[in-house]
């Protein structure tokens, strides 16, 4: 499932070819073609994102919703390379102009909505790293509850945009025991995991990659800096996706288990603390 770094690149590339723009929209695919026809012809203000949640903002008051799900995509391509495109697969939106065409597939959710039901959607959001510099609405949260961080850091209304990824490397960068329920965690812990949240995110959207072992992050941000490009070549990572590999830092067996609905993986060894 994409998480929030892939949802903030997507607003900034969408708002990057659109914003300020008339735009087409359709839908090739035929399930949004009423939505369509009332953004069509519009300008296209603002794309933003809230966690895994994409508005699309175009003049009159209209807001395109989006949310990914577990297989939706989101391409923005310059129209120069793709010419009048051939409709590939199942496109359930298509936003063009003369230069550019972005494509939506397999969504969870595709809708015009309005600047209230917006706003409510908001409000069921806990903060996101790459939209709040204060994570205290989560830490709120967090600390009255007895589920395990590691359920806790998952769930959408206490902190928006991390997924699975995010959620296992960050516990295992600052040796958390996943299991540690909320009302256990240490205020520090979590302040220490809010700040790192929001320096990997902003890193995952400059990459479209999620980036989280400190040699690349080092590499990454480095190369930011200088303005450079990035190249990264092979996906790696502390624990995720390494079950009974050996852990990077000390050799122990990493392990995995179904946690609220999804893989977490971590070395039992490196992470004791709560
Ligand atoms: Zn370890």
């Amino acid at each position: 499932m994409p998480e929030g770094h892939t949802l903030h690149r997507i607003a900034r590339d969408l708002h990057g070819a659109f914003a300020g723009t008339p735009v087409e929209v359709s839908s090739p695919q035929g399930r949004f073609g009423a939505g369509a026809a009332l953004l069509s012809e519009h300008v296209l203000l603002e794309a933003r994102a809230h966690g895994k949640h994409l508005f699309i903002e175009f003049a009159g008051e209209r807001i395109l919703h989006v949310h990914l799900g577990l297989i939706g995509t989101f391409t923005i391509d310059a129209a120069e390379y793709v010419g009048e495109r051939p409709v590939i697969g199942q496109v359930r939106c298509r936003i063009t102009t003369g230069r550019h065409v972005a494509d939506l597939r397999g969504p969870m959710t595709c809708a015009v909505i309005t600047p209230e039901e917006e706003a409510a959607v908001h409000a069921k959001l806990g903060p996101d790293p790459l939209r709040d510099e204060d994570g205290g609405a989560a830490w709120e949260r967090i600390h009255r509850s007895r589920k395990s961080v590691a359920a806790l850091l998952m769930e959408q209304d206490v902190l928006a945009g991390v997924g699975n990824v995010y959620r296992c490397e960050v516990l295992f960068r600052h040796r958390i025991n996943p299991a540690t329920p909320g009302e256990r965690l240490k205020r520090t812990s979590w302040e220490l995991v809010w700040a790192d949240l929001r320096r990997l995110l902003p890193l995952g959207v400059a990459t479209s990659r999620i980036v989280t072992v400190s040699e690349e992050v080092a590499e990454v941000e480095s190369a930011l800096a200088k303005g450079e490009g990035v190249h990264l070549t092979e996906r790696t990572s502390y624990v995720y996706k390494r079950t009974g590999r050996e852990c990077r830092r000390c050799g122990s067996i990493v392990r995995a288990k179904d946690v609220a609905g999804r893989t977490l993986y971590w070395c039992g060894n490196c992470q004791r603390r709560s």
